[in-house]
């Protein structure tokens, strides 16, 4: 943790905590050099759903070209933060409702699923226009990776096959502008598998378009860049990631590609820190109980991984008794939740750890609190706390304004 996030968390009373800390700084940082990393002709969008806390949109509205809302409900909300920003609405199950509300906000394109959802588009428009991505599935080896979207039977985009009944289609429906595909078929790739993956994908979409006569101005190859929770030093390689799209846009002069992560770039801006509770062996095992758990923090459960934590030590201890500790052992920290599927870390060894310690969790940015039950045993929610420096401008600034 960085010095001065270790001062903020340290002036944090027992009252604030569980807390959420989310290091503002250091997320636009990352973001600028995302952004700094790719080439001009790659837009990035950041998936909303990773975490759509309203600072942190703020923060990143400045340094991408526009968001990937995913629901009704994440629309409004990132359309009331940061209104000037383009949008993009994908997901599986739009609802009429929102796709009606997508139109009247007037997004910047819509990620169409299937053509039963392209037919209800058609129903909503109006005398309106739409601008449309097709989501395709397509038969290809996305490889050991951590989500799998595609490249086998799956409820997300369409196979191949089906694409050509949306072209018909949008043939004879001239409020439809189809712009381009859309595939985001996995999650947990590595810079240079997601590159393999991209080559591959972008080859096979201009054949696609070539057979059909389709004119094919953009791509989105969604997000997914691996996000390594063993390893929290070891971010994305962004600079290999925009070096290899450079060479393979150089073979698609005329394409656009989009790119949507979300874990990869707010994971690492997030911490959830909390105190020891208890710790007590059981049958020679160590476990600290800390306050709050998964319910807050559902990564570990979700991903069944350790969440990475530092311990940061509070030498005072007012009771009369020994202080429960443990030294030089592995323990399992888990939640106040009465289930033993409350786990945050297992079997991690620890020099000392000691009730009324703090400790923090790292990479706690994304797919956290927003993934969790919060109402399970309802235990009080965290509070949240901001480390800022800046003034967040609330527009969508450099690179904004592109998707058009
Ligand atoms: C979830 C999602 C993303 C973001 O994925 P990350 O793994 O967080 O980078 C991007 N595009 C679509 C369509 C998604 O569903």
């Amino acid at each position: 943790m960085r010095p001065v996030l270790l001062d903020h968390v340290g002036r944090l009373t027992g009252d604030d905590l569980p807390a959420y800390v989310y290091d503002l700084p250091a997320l636009r940082e990352h973001v600028h050099a995302i952004r700094a990393a790719l080439p001009e002709r790659v837009e990035l969008l950041y998936a909303a759903k990773a975490n759509s806390d309203p600072r942190i949109l703020r923060a990143l509205a400045a340094h991408v070209d526009g968001f990937e809302v995913a629901s009704g409900g994440e629309l409004s909300h990132v359309r009331g933060l940061v209104p000037d920003a383009p949008l993009a609405l994908g997901g599986p199950g739009k609802t009429p409702t929102e796709l009606a509300r997508a139109l009247e906000a007037g997004v910047e394109r819509l990620h169409v699923e299937s053509e039963h959802e392209l037919r209800l588009l058609t129903t909503l428009l109006g005398d309106r226009g739409a601008d449309v991505l097709l989501r395709a599935n397509l038969p290809v080896d996305v490889g050991r990776v951590a989500l799998a979207m595609g490249g086998q039977p799956s409820p997300f985009g369409m196979d191949p096959a089906h694409l050509d009944g949306c072209l018909e289609l949008i043939a004879s429906e001239p409020r439809i502008r189809l712009r381009g595909l859309h595939l985001h078929l996995a999650s947990g790739l590595t810079a240079q598998a997601q590159l393999a993956l991209v080559d591959e994908v972008l080859t096979w979409a201009e054949g696609w378009a070539r057979g059909r006569a389709a004119d094919l101005a953009e791509v989105n190859v969604g997000g997914g860049m691996d996000v390594d929770y063993t390893h929290p030093h070891k971010v994305f390689d962004w600079p290999v990631f925009g070096a290899g799209l450079a060479r393979i846009l150089a073979r698609h002069p005329r394409l656009t590609l989009r790119i949507e992560p979300g874990r990869s770039v707010t994971a690492y801006c997030g911490w959830y820190v909390t105190e020891v509770l208890d710790i007590k062996s059981s049958r020679g095992e160590a476990f600290a109980v800390l306050r709050g758990g998964t319910h807050h923090l559902r990564t570990p459960a979700a991903k069944q991984h350790d969440q990475p934590f530092e311990v940061i030590p509070d030498d005072v201890w007012p009771r009369p008794w020994d202080r429960p500790q443990a030294r030089d052992e592995p323990v399992t920290l888990v939640g106040q939740l009465c289930t033993p599927k409350d786990v945050l870390a297992r079997r991690v060894m620890v020099e000392r750890l000691r009730v009324g310690d703090r400790v923090a969790f790292a990479m706690a940015g994304a797919y956290a609190w927003n993934i969790s039950h919060h109402g399970f045993l309802m235990h009080p929610h965290p509070t949240f706390h901001h480390l800022d420096d800046a003034e967040e401008s609330v527009t969508c600034g450099t690179y904004a304004h592109r998707m058009s």
